[in-house]
């Protein structure tokens, strides 16, 4: 589903911050990625969406290749879910109207048609009685579900996830991890930058660890966490 080959990504002249990285997230594979502050991770991902663009090597999504000029980018982007770490809603719109505009915009979804699937993705992250409330008027983790709801509304392809709970209470962090480990069961195709190895050690089936820009470290689950 998504394949990264000999990847480098330099940040100016003088800067790369990624060497060399290869590694593949097969269709409905959930794969968490791990390292270091400032090891590469965001910017892996990043790429993966081409919101930075690469110097070498090839990123290819379902087939199609990601830096290539030909390629459709909006239209890409559009079938790949992507996740932040701050919640990255609109903050005037009621969260009803944040899970309808791409919908509407984007995918050219009639008025009814996306009011009826952000409902059922509201439901489904458990904040249905939010629908006619501000961002604002929403804890972080509320936010986060929403903004988790708001990239499924889009039916994506794979969901990518950079640090979604590490600007969240402690308290806060399970309720999305949650909605993301029930995803994870249902068969989405996952890429994930998280510390939290309780979620890598639930769902994961594999662990790339990363140092210096290099992916040093590519195992499955078992190996990455030696056997229970
Ligand atoms: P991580 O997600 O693992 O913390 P990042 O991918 O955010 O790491 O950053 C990797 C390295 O690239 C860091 O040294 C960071 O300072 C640098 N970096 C990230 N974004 C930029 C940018 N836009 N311009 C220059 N350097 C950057
Ligand atoms: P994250 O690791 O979650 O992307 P950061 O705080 O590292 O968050 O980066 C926030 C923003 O600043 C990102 O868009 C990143 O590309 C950019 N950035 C990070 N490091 C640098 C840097 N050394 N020089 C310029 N921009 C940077």
């Amino acid at each position: 589903m998504i394949t990264i080959s000999h990847v480098n990504k330099w940040y100016g002249p003088t800067f790369q911050a990624l060497k060399d990285c290869t590694t593949h997230v097969g269709k409905g594979e959930v794969v968490v990625v791990c390292g270091p502050s400032g090891s590469g991770k965001s910017t892996l991902i990043k790429c993966v969406n081409a919101l930075e663009p690469i110097q070498g090597g090839e990123i290819i999504i379902n087939g199609t290749k990601v830096n290539d000029p030909k390629t459709d980018l909006p239209k890409l982007r559009s079938h790949v879910g992507m996740v932040f770490q701050h919640f990255e809603l609109f903050p005037h719109l009621k969260i009803i109207d944040n899970l309808c505009l791409a919908q509407e915009k984007v995918l050219g979804r009639k008025r009814s048609e996306a009011m009826e699937r952000a409902r059922v993705l509201l439901e489904r992250v458990g904040l249905k009685s939010q629908a006619q409330k501000f961002p604002g008027q929403l804890s972080g983790g509320q936010q986060q579900r929403v903004a988790i709801a708001r990239a499924l509304a889009m039916d994506p392809i794979a969901m990518l996830f950079d640090e979604p709970t590490s600007a969240l209470d402690p308290e806060m962090i399970n309720e999305v991890l949650d909605v993301m480990v029930q995803l994870a069961h249902e068969g989405m195709t996952m890429m994930v930058v998280t510390h939290e190895m309780g979620f890598a050690r639930k769902v994961a089936d594999r662990v790339i660890f990363m140092d210096q820009g290099e992916i040093v470290e590519d195992a499955n689950k078992d190996d990455f966490f030696g056997k229970p």
